[in-house]
This record gives structure tokens, C-alpha cells and sequence, in this order.
């Protein structure tokens, strides 16, 4: 018997974590499920974790944010890796905007052949010119991963600017970890189903950004998109920060901003009408092209950096965030990074897949062989955020072609991550979606530092998002209607 024991346990190890988990998620009866679908509507509604509909004239109606029916097993090992490393991560892009010389040379390159990138570091330097007051500088950071078929985590990207989906995060975890507290479902939850901690965290973060600038009567002002229908997100801290810690936060668009606020007593911003003072400015926009419609949201933008307020991120620090520099930091030579960051990134080199660039050095080459002849392991990225813009496989080669060379090196190209396909169920304004999905887990982090000194005020790791797609839809954006909220059951 005990022979028999042992025997499959070896046969167990030699499966892959998801082939021994082959029956998930469990098998229920349509009722039961509809039951499930049910209770998800009522704890969404009763709970905020909701969000605005497409068609919303006089944004009075909400829908339960799309979330999958069962949280999604995931390798315990790879998920706790993740946490693990959240630090150094914030402190590798910390580093990587002290190392503003050497940050400038890598943007200059893709600034001359991506007009957006390009606008984002003239701002910057117009800035920089004019005098930059603020020496702290926050981040609200997301590093994203995939875990890989031999179910090592692989980072997707690293954001340093409007990430989004912590309370939406928090709240979901918490829904699966009600809906699976006695099994009734078919699972149990427990400690298998943690809660993320991003909605306190990510206030707690912003408040500590607003502590350091040191009038506690100041506000914080969230620049937020026209009509955002993720507001709801984006309001629970808020309330957080007003609950917590009895701060209050002022929303403005790009576009009102400077029209609402002035400059005092030097570069101090205040609101026009009340003369309240602005300690920290929040952007949940800004990061795409179409954040700026007219010159007059990019006079909005600079005005904002050249403020005494500090900003959550500095202009330079979104940049930090291009994924040309993720391309640079995953180069397995190192070949001239600066060397304070070559021991953390030694730390993490195994999260990273290959990257190449798409210039003429000699890794560009490499690249563009690669993308022309071998397309179908890869990703083609240009230095945009938001999801939407990537170009897979097969496309490469076509869309390449159409592209006149010299804007080749705007891009970078990535080696697909290669999940392993699990089974869930995606719930969607009440419609059930069956499939094969696919996760990325996101770990948020929060960061306060002095870009004069070098000194870092804050870096802490502040909970998870885990975001499933159906694995047909090669783009996972959630608001962008691919993908939903997830939880992870750590197996
Ligand atoms: P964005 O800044 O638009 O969010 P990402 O780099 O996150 O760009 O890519 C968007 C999506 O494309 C990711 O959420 C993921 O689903 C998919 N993706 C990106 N890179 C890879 C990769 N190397 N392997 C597999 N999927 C990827
Ligand atoms: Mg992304």
C-alpha cells in the first residue's frame, strides 16, 4: 500500500500544476450555477464592485463589474514570488529616474520616432528647463506577469503611471471569499482565496505621498478622464482617503485643470474658486494620446509639472515606464546600464522574456530577423499604455512591411509568454461565458523618493489584481471589454 502511495505521488509531481488540476472549476448543476450567477449581482451591487455602462447618458445606472464565476487556481509559488519582489521592482524604476542621464539617452532614442513619446519628454524637458520645485516624487506602480507554461511568473510589463483596478481588486477577492466561505459552490476558500489589500493600500500610499508635503489641510486632485467608466474604481479611494484619514480629493479632467487651479506664493497650486491647496496630483489619465485632444490639455500637463504639488508620477517617472526601457533592463549583457541597477536586476532577470529593439544595434538586428522570419512566438509593442495596441504573430511581418523603417525602432518585440490553458467561467452584465482562459496577475506598489537626494521615503508592496481574459482574445483590458476581475485560489 504504501508503495502504491508513493508511486503516486511521483506520478503526481511529474504532472504540471494545472494538470492536476483538471477539475476545476467544479461541476455544477445549471441551476446551482445561476444561483452563483445571482449572488454575484447582489454582493456586487451591495458592495461597489460595479462599474458604469457603455450607453450611460445621465450616469445613473451601473453594472456588476465583469468577474469570473470561480476564482482562478493559481501556483501558490509563483504568486508569493511575485509579491516577494514588488520592492526591488519599485526600486529598480526608482533607480531608473535617478539615473535620469542615462534614462534621457534611452528616451531620446524612441522620442524620435514616436510622436507621443516624443510630446510626453518635450513637456518634460520644458519643465526641467523652467525649474522643477518639487524634489519628492510618488508612484503608484503595477508590475505584470503571466506565469509561464514551466509556471515561473514572466513580466508582461511594468506601469508606472494611472494604474488601475486595486478597489475593483480588493472587492473581488473579497466577493469569491464570501461566495466560497462553506463550500456550498463546490470549493472552499479560506486562506486559498487572500484578500487583496490594494484599496487600503493604495489610499494609505497616496496619504503617506501627502503627508510629506507637509500642509495637512492640502487636497489631493485626481485628474481623471471625461465620462471615466471605471470612476467607481477610482472613487473608493477616495472615500478611502477620506474615511482613513479624513482627506479630501478634488476631480478634474486635463482639460479643466488649469482653467480650475493657479500657482501661489510661487509654484504652490490652489483651486481658483476656494484657494484650496493641492498637496498631491493623482493622474488616473494622461498616459495615451488620446488624453491630450488639443494643445491646451498638454499646456495643462506641464503646468501641473511645474507645480510644487507632488506629482504621482513625475512626467520623467511615467516615462520610466516606456516599454523601451523594460526592453533595456531585460538585455542579458547589461550592456550599458548603470551600475547601481545591475545587482536588482540580476535579482529579477528571471521574471524577464526576451525583448529585442528593432534598431540597428546589434540586438536590433537580431530583432528584426526574428519578427520577420519567426513571428509566431512573438509580441510587436509600441511605447503605448491602455491596451489595444499590440500586434501579434503572424500580423508582425505584414504590419512591418507597412511600416516605413525608420520608425521600426518605436517599437519593441517581445517573446510571447505561453500560459497554460485552465478552465473557468466569465460572468459578464449576468451572461455566462465558458472557456479557456488566461490570467495576469498585477502587483501594485507604492513609492515616495527625493529625486535630489536619492533618498526613498516609501517603498512598500500593496496588494494584487488578478485580470482573466478568455483565452481567444489575445488583449486582457477589462474596461476595454475583453477580460474581467479575477481572485486567485492558490493551490
Ligand atoms: P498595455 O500597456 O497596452 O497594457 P501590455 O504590454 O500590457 O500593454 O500588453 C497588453 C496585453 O497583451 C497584456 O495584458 C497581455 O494580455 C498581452 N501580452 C503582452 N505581452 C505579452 C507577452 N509577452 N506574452 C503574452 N501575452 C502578452
Ligand atoms: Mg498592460
Amino acid at each position: 500500500m504504501k508503495i502504491i502511495r508513493r508511486r503516486l505521488e511521483l506520478l503526481d509531481l511529474d504532472l504540471s500544476f494545472y494538470q492536476r488540476h483538471m477539475t476545476f472549476p467544479p461541476d455544477i448543476s445549471p441551476q446551482e450555477e445561476a444561483e452563483l450567477v445571482h449572488e454575484i449581482k447582489e454582493w456586487s451591487f451591495s458592495n461597489g464592485l460595479v462599474m458604469v455602462p457603455v450607453d450611460n447618458g445621465n450616469w445613473s445606472r451601473v453594472v456588476h463589474a465583469p468577474v469570473t464565476l470561480y476564482p482562478t487556481i493559481f501556483p501558490k509559488i509563483a504568486f508569493q514570488r511575485a509579491i516577494n519582489i514588488q520592492e526591488l521592482y519599485n526600486r529598480i524604476y526608482i533607480s531608473v529616474t535617478l539615473n535620469t542621464d542615462w534614462l534621457v539617452s534611452q528616451l531620446e532614442k524612441v522620442s524620435a520616432v514616436d510622436d507621443f513619446t516624443g510630446k510626453l519628454y518635450e513637456s518634460y524637458n520644458k519643465v526641467k528647463q523652467a525649474g522643477i520645485t518639487q524634489p519628492l516624487t510618488g508612484g503608484l506602480f503595477r508590475s505584470d506577469y503571466i506565469v509561464h507554461e514551466d509556471e515561473t511568473i514572466k513580466q508582461v510589463e511594468f506601469n508606472t503611471v494611472s494604474v488601475s483596478f486595486g478597489a475593483l481588486s480588493s472587492r473581488t477577492s473579497r466577493l469569491h471569499r464570501f461566495l466560497h466561505s462553506d463550500g456550498r459552490f463546490g470549493i472552499t476558500g479560506g486562506e486559498d482565496i487572500p484578500e487583496s489589500p490594494a484599496e487600503h493600500h493604495l489610499a494609505s500610499g497616496l496619504h503617506k505621498i501627502h503627508e510629506a508635503y507637509g500642509n495637512k489641510d492640502a487636497v489631493v486632485l485626481f485628474v481623471v478622464q471625461p465620462k471615466e467608466r471605471n470612476s467607481i474604481d477610482q472613487r473608493a479611494i477616495e472615500y478611502q482617503l477620506f474615511e482613513e484619514y479624513g482627506l479630501r480629493s478634488l476631480r478634474l479632467t486635463l482639460t479643466e485643470a488649469q482653467e480650475k487651479l493657479e500657482f501661489f506664493d510661487g509654484t504652490k497650486l490652489r483651486t481658483k474658486n476656494k484657494h484650496e491647496e493641492i498637496s498631491v496630483v493623482y493622474y488616473r489619465s494622461g498616459y495615451g494620446p488620446g488624453d491630450y485632444p488639443s494643445d491646451t490639455e498638454w499646456a495643462s500637463r506641464i503646468f501641473l509639472e511645474q507645480s510644487h504639488a507632488i506629482k504621482v508620477p513625475s512626467l520623467l517617472t511615467q516615462l520610466a515606464g516606456a516599454k523601451k526601457v523594460q526592453q533595456v533592463l531585460a538585455q542579458k549583457d547589461k550592456a550599458g546600464i548603470p551600475e547601481d541597477l545591475k545587482g536588482p536586476i540580476d535579482l529579477v532577470q528571471d521574471t524577464f522574456v526576451p525583448i529585442y529593439p528593432l534598431d540597428d544595434s546589434e540586438a536590433g538586428l537580431i530583432g528584426r530577423k526574428e519578427a520577420l522570419t519567426n513571428s509566431q512566438y512573438y509580441v510587436l509593442k509600441p511605447q503605448r499604455e491602455g491596451g489595444g495596441n499590440n500586434i501579434y504573430r503572424e500580423d508582425i511581418p505584414k504590419f512591418l512591411e507597412e511600416l516605413p523603417e525608420d520608425k521600426w525602432s518605436g517599437y519593441i518585440l517581445m517573446r510571447l509568454i505561453n500560459p497554460v490553458d485552465v478552465t473557468n467561467k466569465i460572468v459578464r452584465d449576468g451572461e455566462v461565458y465558458t472557456g479557456q482562459v488566461v490570467s495576469e496577475l498585477g502587483v501594485f506598489g507604492s513609492a515616495l523618493w527625493n529625486t535630489n537626494t536619492g533618498k526613498v521615503l516609501l517603498n512598500t508592496n500593496s496588494g494584487w489584481l488578478l485580470r482573466t481574459k478568455l483565452r481567444e482574445s489575445d488583449e486582457g483590458g477589462v474596461a476595454a471589454g475583453f477580460g474581467c476581475i479575477d481572485a486567485v485560489y492558490l493551490q
